[in-house]
């Protein structure tokens, strides 16, 4: 539920569908991901805090019992320490229920807050943040243009775990296309080794109709893996996943973009995953290749 007017689209994680949406900025800064078209359509800006009141004030007045609160648009956490304090203090004023405020953060964001901005915002009820990293390669990030190379990007999701907040990171199988898929899977597990995200998805690759990966694609120059492969390319990220026995990382490859749908928690289910990876990709083999992409209208 949010209570925002302004035109544009409005994305949250599935995690946040009883949520109020607070509108705090339109569209993402950065804005620049070549498989992403989500805020393409829109021009960025923070919201003003009389508007940011105005739509917190609208939720008070329908009485909504709000225990949990998503700040959008595509990363809040680009905005100032001290507006998301005082956010972050309006909100907890205005919901005595209130239990968990999170947002998403694109990797630039979180470093331009240091630890103490961090702890901060932990401590005034900044409790959980969702981050692409999407790869933990070098070469693929910087041709995605995410905007940092694999350090940074290691080193933002770091940064977000000491801090104490909680880390929903999410990865992306087949982005690195049928040439890059080998180095994507190994490098992405080594950076989820360092981070140890509380949670980690593995979305499948999307080619959104506007972004720049599918005009790649359509002129012959990207391989988009087949379901096989990309459950290949899983199996690969989850072999190199080695966490440490006492860690408890939710893994999801349950969006609605996966072939196959897989849950359990790292490091306990590694094998239980990977053999059931394994049994989908015997099912996938047995299945004609059907580009998704042809004559598709809705990417
Ligand atoms: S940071 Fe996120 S929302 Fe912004 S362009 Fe990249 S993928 Fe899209």
């Amino acid at each position: 539920m949010y209570f925002d007017d302004e035109p544009g689209p409005v994305f949250r994680p599935p995690s946040e569908a009883d949520s109020f949406i607070l509108r705090v900025t339109v569209g993402c800064s950065h804005n620049a991901c070549t498989y992403c078209n989500m805020y393409r359509t829109v021009k960025f800006h923070v919201k003003t805090p009389d508007d940011v009141s105005a739509q917190i004030q609208a939720a008070v007045a329908a009485g909504l019992p709000v225990k949990r609160v998503f700040l959008a648009d595509g990363d809040a956490l680009v905005l100032s320490v001290e507006r998301l304090l005082s956010i972050l203090s309006e909100l907890y004023a205005a919901f005595p229920k209130l239990q968990r405020v999170a947002a998403y953060a694109g990797p630039r964001a979180i470093l331009g807050k240091d630890r103490r901005d961090l702890l901060a915002l932990r401590e005034k009820g900044l409790k959980l943040l969702y981050y692409g990293l999407e790869t933990g390669d070098d070469r693929l990030l910087k041709e995605i243009n995410k905007g940092v190379d694999a350090r940074e990007a290691v080193e933002a999701g770091c940064r977000v775990r000491a801090a104490g907040i909680k880390l929903s990171m999410m990865i992306i199988i087949g982005l690195g296309g049928v040439g890059g898929s080998a180095e994507h899977a190994r490098h992405t597990a080594e950076a989820v080794n360092i981070i140890k995200p509380d949670m980690l998805s593995a979305l499948t690759l999307m080619l959104y109709r506007g972004s720049e990966l599918k005009e790649k694609y359509e002129r012959g120059q990207f391989n988009i893996l087949t379901p096989p492969q990309l459950m290949d390319e899983l199996s690969a990220v989850l072999r190199g996943i080695n966490l440490p026995p006492d860690a408890r990382t939710l893994f999801r490859s349950n969006h609605i973009s996966n072939y196959v749908s897989l849950a359990g928690t790292l490091p306990k289910d590694k094998e239980k995953l990977l053999r059931q990876a394994e049994a989908a990709h015997a099912e996938l083999v047995k299945m004609p290749f059907y580009d998704p992409y042809n004559n598709a209208e809705y990417f």
